[in-house]
């Protein structure tokens, strides 16, 4: 069996540990193998035939969906005793682990690390203060927020922190949980009468992570607790992060009070990745993975994913599920079809993209960037074009003087030069190429 089967349970089994209380993925679903894929037909390992009665009455349907996300494609499954695995079955079966119930994780992924984390132009800052965070605990920055698109790497970086700051200091007191689990936490509590111990529980930590606070919105009860318990660890001198979609000005019917409080430290965002980030992201993912990916075709798939890094990593695995299963060719077609319904059609960036934005930038036709015309205004989009060329889409300078009307690759080069030089002398100018940059690479 190929590394690519292995690497579609091992996705299976991340997506279904997120969707299913711990305990009851550690007991069920954690010893199951994928012993084989043929045919539409996922022959799922378990240790005996207990398993296969139980995983069949309450987890067939979450399997399936799960394989269905990851493979896009409907797959039936059936359990197999391989007796090889791990442990004794549960001697008896705990009432709350009868069925998968649908808990938000509140461990740290071992897989969120600052190693695992690739930096780029959009993520540079908000990275940097994960670490100086991670590193002096209520110390650097006190809150710190950081904020930004969906998929973009807020989590990751939230639990690298945690992930970082425990092999730091063993024995700290940490919290990771999203907001939304805090809130189901909160409601019980009242309902349990068990609020003094909710209080005490959050109100003991060195460090608290706090996914999604954007989740507040609303939840007026929620806001109040929060905004006691985050001053009683700020007094304590304990650290505290936030994550959200948007800058706690922009969160709606949050109390004024508690936005300044989550403004206090430091607020960063992360911007979507470039280009390049996306392709060293693919790389990196599929080297974890032990897939060999051909750079052409990270490039391909990371010019047609450009806002949200999810998609982008469950493109990777869609791919390496159809060329394992179906064992065809990998190319650029069959990139295609993993990209088929999971992603908007996004414009992919191809060069008479770069050509348009800028023809519209400078206000000049893109006929005339191809032509001979030496304008002042009409060179600088023609150099423009041709630098955007070369970072964006990497091509070498003989393809770039061949889009643009015919040059020569000297007058390219020239044009590189140039273009760089101007960028090193004049801030205005490099902020337009910068922004330019941005908005292609979305
Ligand atoms: P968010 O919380 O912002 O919605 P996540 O942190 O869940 O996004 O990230 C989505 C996926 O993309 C995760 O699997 C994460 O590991 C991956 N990811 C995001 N940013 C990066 C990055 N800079 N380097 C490597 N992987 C990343
Ligand atoms: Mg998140």
């Amino acid at each position: 069996m190929g590394a690519g089967v292995e690497t579609i349970w091992g996705s299976v089994l991340d997506l279904l540990k997120s969707r299913v209380a711990p305990e009851a993925f550690d007991a069920w679903l954690k010893p199951t193998t994928l012993v084989e894929c043929t045919d539409g037909v996922v022959r799922v390992g378990v240790p005996n035939s207990f398993f296969c009665d139980w995983l069949q009455h309450h987890y067939l349907s979450d399997l399936l969906l799960a394989l269905k996300e990851i493979t896009g494609r409907s797959l039936r499954v059936e359990f197999v005793v391989t007796g090889q695995t791990v442990s004794e079955p549960p001697a008896k079966v705990p009432e709350q682990l009868a069925s998968p119930i649908q808990t938000p994780p509140n461990r740290l992924r071992a897989r969120y690390t600052f190693d695992t984390f690739i930096v780029g132009e959009g993520n540079r800052l908000a990275c940097a203060a994960a670490k100086n965070v991670a590193q002096n605990l209520g110390r650097a920055y006190n809150p710190l927020f950081i904020y930004g698109g969906v998929g973009l790497g807020k989590t990751h970086l939230l639990q690298a922190i945690g992930n970082a700051a425990l092999t730091i200091y063993p024995g700290l007191r940490f919290c990771y949980t999203p907001a939304e689990a805090l809130f189901l936490e909160l409601i019980q509590a009242i309902g349990k009468n068990t609020r003094v111990e909710f209080k005490n529980k959050y109100r003991g930590l060195d460090l608290l992570l706090l996914d999604d606070i954007h989740y507040l919105v609303g939840k007026e009860s929620l806001q109040e607790e929060i905004f006691y318990t985050f001053n009683a660890l700020q007094d304590a001198g304990s650290q505290v992060v936030f994550t959200s979609d948007r800058p706690p000005k922009d969160i709606p019917t949050l109390q004024e009070r508690l936005i300044s409080r989550l403004g206090s430290g430091l607020v960063v965002d992360i911007q979507p990745p470039d280009l390049e980030t996306r392709v060293a992201i693919l790389l990196q993912k599929a080297k974890l993975e032990n897939f060999d990916l051909p750079e052409e075709i990270a490039v391909y798939i990371a010019a047609r994913v450009r806002s949200n890094i999810r998609t982008l990593e469950a493109t990777l695995v869609r791919l390496i599920a159809l060329h394992s299963l179906t064992g065809r060719t990998l190319d650029t077609k069959l990139a295609d079809e993993a990209l088929k319904d999971l992603v908007l059609p996004e414009q992919p960036l191809d060069a008479q993209r770069i050509m348009n934005a800028v023809a519209e930038h400078f206000h000049v036709p893109v006929a005339d960037i191809k032509s001979p015309i030496r304008t002042k205004r009409v060179a600088l989009a023609r150099q423009t074009a041709m630098y955007l060329l070369r970072h964006l889409l990497n091509l070498s300078l003989k393809d770039i003087g061949f889009l643009i009307g015919g040059k020569d690759h000297t007058t390219v080069m020239h044009a590189l030069d140039k273009i760089t030089e101007l960028k090193n002398r004049d801030p205005a100018f490099a902020s337009t190429l910068d922004k330019l940059c941005r908005e292609l690479s979305r």
